[in-house]
């Protein structure tokens, strides 16, 4: 007897994992901005501003999957599954994350999802925090002077658990930025120093960056957990440490006072040109 499988169903649609950039909307690449248009449901994360889910359609069904410390999200396995079923169902799925979906985003987690069930997709790169924060803070991230390259890293590993190795962290020639940094400001202080880096290497932390409510502070490696408990500081915030921050009282240029353009300005301008 022969046996028969019978064909996979094909999923209807597509998904789209889509970065939003740091939070000012005009940050948005036209790429993302023309997918958002047209698409039929929208799984959003927490770090996606109110003025991007305002350009999305009315009429698309918007699920915020996002995590915020302490607050309860969707587990990224249900994520991963969500994605499935929408594309099923529906022509255009977008996921949409802050910044870059491939830094720090688990876009690559979602993806493998995906060609397990055999869906397609397509992926929109987003400008990620450490690229937005810079320019907006006016600090460099390389300069033939005082940096030659620079590391992004996660400070939200259970730092304790999983020892980071901060020797391969400690070369002032290179500019560090930390990701989800904040709430571990003191091991990352005491790893690098122990590790050789000065304790009067210059850091920053921003919060926020990229929108009205930017907040910068400035100091010493030997300061960072100080630093980082600053009131003015909101969630999310970015470390970077390395020469090249004094660059930032010459080079800053953003006023988040004067950041205030509006969506529809935004749109109206752009529709001009
Ligand atoms: N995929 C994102 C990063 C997600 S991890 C990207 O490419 O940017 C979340 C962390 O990103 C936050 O804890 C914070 O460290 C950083 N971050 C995201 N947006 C930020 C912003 N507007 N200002 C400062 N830090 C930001």
């Amino acid at each position: 007897m022969e046996l028969f499988t019978l064909p996979r169903q094909q999923a209807l649609g597509k998904v789209w994992l889509v970065g939003a950039g740091p939070g000012d909307v005009e940050l948005l690449t036209l790429k993302a901005y023309r997918i958002l248009k047209k698409a039929d449901v929208v799984l959003y994360d927490a770090l996606v501003s109110d003025e991007i889910m305002a350009l999305v359609p009315a009429d698309a069904e918007k699920i915020a999957v996002g995590k915020r410390a302490g607050k309860h999200s969707a587990a990224q396995d249900e994520i991963n599954q969500l994605l499935v079923t929408k594309a099923y169902t529906r022509q255009n799925v977008v996921r949409l994350k802050g910044g870059d979906p491939f830094i720090f985003g688990r876009g690559g987690e979602e993806l493998e999802t995906l060609v397990e069930a055999g869906v397609a997709f397509e992926v929109v790169p987003g400008i990620t925090a450490a690229s937005g924060t810079s320019a907006y803070a006016g600090i460099p991230l390389t300069h033939r002077e005082h940096a030659q390259g620079v590391t992004f890293i996660t400070g939200h590993c259970k730092l304790e658990s999983r020892p980071t190795d901060w020797s391969s962290y400690a070369n002032s020639q290179n500019t560090l930025v930390i990701y989800m940094g904040i709430l571990n400001a003191g091991t990352i202080q005491q790893g690098l120093i122990n590790a050789g880096r000065a304790a009067s290497t210059p850091v920053a932390i921003v919060s926020k960056a990229t929108t009205a409510n930017q907040r910068s502070v400035i100091g010493t490696l030997g300061e960072l957990e100080q630093l980082a408990a600053s009131p003015e500081l909101k969630m999310p915030a970015l470390m970077i440490i390395g020469e090249v921050v004094g660059l930032a009282t010459s080079l800053n240029w953003f006023n988040p006072d004067e950041a205030n353009l509006s969506v529809e300005e935004t749109l109206a301008v752009t529709n001009q040109v």
